[in-house]
């Protein structure tokens, strides 16, 4: 009877431990964004800013299921590297894409687009952009439709 307690106490400690249920991203979660330019939960922390010798900056974006950024597009354009998770990212009049772990992708210098979370899982990924030549310009919210919601 004591046997089984104790195995009892550590299946339940492997399952409530957080680094069995929770993101397992190398770098620091970062400051909880404020709810201007997207919709869910956004964490956002820069890894490495623009200086006078490299003209990009360097972040990891971590979005809970559901999360999305609004339609932008950047001056520089940015180079996403999906670390963790399932995300979306489209380009204006293209087909909405499914990206995972391991993805890149390059999003040409004034294109119209928006990434985020799917609605089922959340997703982390590293983004650089060469911020020097603008910052992001925000357009418009992505609406239920566009994100695959049905109402
Ligand atoms: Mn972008």
């Amino acid at each position: 009877m004591k046997k089984v307690l104790y195995i009892t106490a550590f299946l339940f400690g492997v399952i409530a431990s957080p680094s069995f249920s929770q993101s397992t991203s190398i770098f620091p979660k970062g400051e909880k964004s404020p709810n201007v330019h997207h919709v869910g939960n956004v964490w956002l922390s820069e890894l490495s800013s623009a200086d006078s010798s490299f003209s990009y900056s360097t972040a990891v974006a971590i979005f809970d299921p559901g999360a999305r950024l609004d339609w932008h597009t950047h001056p520089g354009g940015q180079i996403l590297i999906i670390t963790e998770g399932v995300g979306y990212y489209q380009e204006k009049g293209k087909a909405r894409q499914t990206v995972r772990m391991g993805d890149v992708v390059k999003c040409q210098p004034g294109i119209e687009h928006w990434h985020g979370a799917t609605p089922d899982s959340g997703v982390t990924y590293i983004a650089t952009s060469p911020v020097l030549k603008g910052k992001t310009i925000w357009l418009h919210r992505v609406s239920d439709a566009e994100y695959g919601i049905k109402k």
